[in-house]
């Protein structure tokens, strides 16, 4: 099968999916494809008022259905049925996805959208698992553990990994009985519509799952600061996590998870295997250009291999070409507009002004689409900002230590504390250093997730909340009930 398209002759969802329908709107927000500044079929904007309805759909959804207490078995047989319609609709979500995203076509369809399908079957595997204990807390009284569903739960998503980020949140949700109201990012829309067109199409419920459109200072703020949400899950910036966790005080107390930002170290030692280190320093600013969370920004190097590793790392840097996402053959991917191009641009501009040196890179590609080089900057202190700020693009600081505390001392992050990478042969220290970071993952000779669903994955510090995936993600969209019986 081409998966390759035309991005001006697809054909793109529209308006709100609540219900199990599209509901339109005036056209207000204007979609572009980054790889060649086309733009598409606008968006509508969802008010309060659109926010309120989409919840007491959800809220009504549930009621009518079931779908929270009585049937954990036709829960997981729904997600497996949507797992399989997305496997089967693989091209139709890739192409969806690529038209806007920094996801090039054949990867969404092979990797992102296998991925979720995946992770749905994971998650509804826990539907019908659920058990409670019993505890004697005295010969009179009888004391039962047991858990529910939220009810509605408001999510978020951000453009990165729309398909993806759109999964994490609807998968453990949906199988622990809740239903949703996501907004996606409003850059890429059309993919997590398609999604939950999907999910109807499977069986579950309409109005369990429901898509509002919009910005996050009107749309996302009326949906976490709804009464009618039980519980709030974001991915995003640490700037907006911030943001809606004042909107949630503000309007009510509620539970959160935030997946937030980060700014993670990749720390090589001598003793690493340096062809292995420099594929894995690649591989972990370079993939959608540099757009993940997880990216590894921070490259610090023992200085007795540094000059060599540096020459390694440049050559694979400069292998990457440029492609349009719908182009059958992935290339390396575009920026996700020109504004964030431009602050991109503006931070290795001012990392150069503080001392910084670029080692390669340093600007755009010279062909049509927001696409920018793959950077690495020396001679930086850890004041420069091209080290202390999130730039989310394919930039990389490279700085260089003697002794392990300077090592573990570069490494450290005043704020975030997503995920590092430690590269060494020495696999005592590996385990030793790793329960010094400060990070939620700890990845060992290797960087990047394994698509182990198992894994919880989430930040500390200031990069986030609660977890995704794993068992800790499930049990995060249930709640605790204990009820004490005296007999
Ligand atoms: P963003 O925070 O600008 O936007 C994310 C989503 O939040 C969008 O849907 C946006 O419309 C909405 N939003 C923005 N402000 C809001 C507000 N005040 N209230 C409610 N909603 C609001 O982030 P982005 O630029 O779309 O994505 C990049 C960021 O996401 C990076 O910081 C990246 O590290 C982070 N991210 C984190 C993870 C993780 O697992 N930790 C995964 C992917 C992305």
């Amino acid at each position: 099968m081409t998966l390759a398209f035309d991005p001006s002759r697809l054909t793109l969802p529209s308006g709100h999916y609540i219900g199990g329908r599209y509901v339109e709107g005036p056209e207000e927000i204007a979609v572009v494809a980054p790889s060649n500044g086309l733009t598409l079929a606008a968006i509508p904007r969802a008010d309060a008022a659109m926010v309120d309805r989409a919840v007491a759909t959800a809220r009504a959804a549930l009621d009518s259905s079931g779908w929270g207490g009585t049937a954990p078995r036709d829960r997981l047989r729904a997600l497996h049925r949507w797992a399989d319609l997305i496997e089967a609709e693989a091209g139709t979500l890739a192409r969806l996805e690529a038209v806007c995203s920094p996801r090039p076509v054949a990867q969404a369809a092979a990797g992102d959208v296998m991925v979720t399908a995946e992770q749905i079957r994971f998650f509804a595997e826990f539907a019908d698992k659920e058990s409670g204990d019993l505890v004697p807390t005295s010969d009179r009284q009888l004391g039962l553990i047991s858990s529910e569903p939220y009810g509605v739960v408001g999510a978020i998503t951000p453009w990165n990994f729309p398909i993806s980020m759109a999964g994490w949140k609807l998968a453990p949700a949906l199988a622990a009985g809740n239903a949703v109201v996501l907004k996606p990012s409003e850059m890429t829309p059309y993919s997590t519509l398609y999604l939950a067109e999907l999910a109807v199409k499977a069986g579950i419920p309409e109005g369990l799952v429901n898509i509002v459109l919009g910005d996050g200072p009107v749309t996302g703020t009326a949906l976490t600061g709804h009464p009618g949400i039980d519980k709030v899950s974001f991915t995003g910036s640490t700037r907006a996590g911030g943001q809606i966790m004042e909107n949630i005080a503000r309007a009510g107390i509620r539970p959160m998870t935030l997946e937030l930002g980060g700014k993670s170290p990749m720390v090589v030692f001598a003793d690493a295997d340096l062809e292995l280190a420099a594929d894995c320093l690649d591989r972990g600013i370079t993939p959608n250009a540099g757009q993940f969370c997880v990216a590894g920004s921070r490259i610090v190097v023992a200085r007795d291999i540094a000059e060599e590793l540096a020459a390694m790392l440049i050559e694979r840097f400069a292998r990457h070409v440029p492609a349009a996402t719908w182009e059958e053959v992935p290339g390396f991917s575009p920026i996700i507009s020109e504004p964030q191009l431009g602050r991109i641009d503006g931070i290795v501009g001012a990392a150069v002004a503080q001392g910084g040196e670029i080692l390669c890179g340093g600007d755009r590609f010279d062909r049509e689409g927001s696409f920018y080089r793959p950077t690495l900057i020396g001679g930086v202190d850890a004041a420069n900002p091209a080290v202390t700020e999130e730039i989310f693009g394919p930039v990389a600081t490279f700085q260089t230590f003697e002794t392990e505390d300077e090592a573990m001392a570069l490494a450290s992050h005043p704020t975030y504390g997503l995920c590092a990478g430690l590269f060494t042969r020495d696999l005592n220290r590996a385990l030793r250093l790793s329960r010094r970071i400060e990070a939620g993952t700890v990845w060992i000779n290797r960087y990047g997730r394994s698509h182990d669903h198992i894994l919880p994955t989430g930040g500390w510090k200031a990069s986030g909340l609660g977890k995704d995936l794993g068992r800790e993600a499930y049990l995060a969209n249930r709640r605790t009930k204990s009820v004490l019986v005296d007999l």
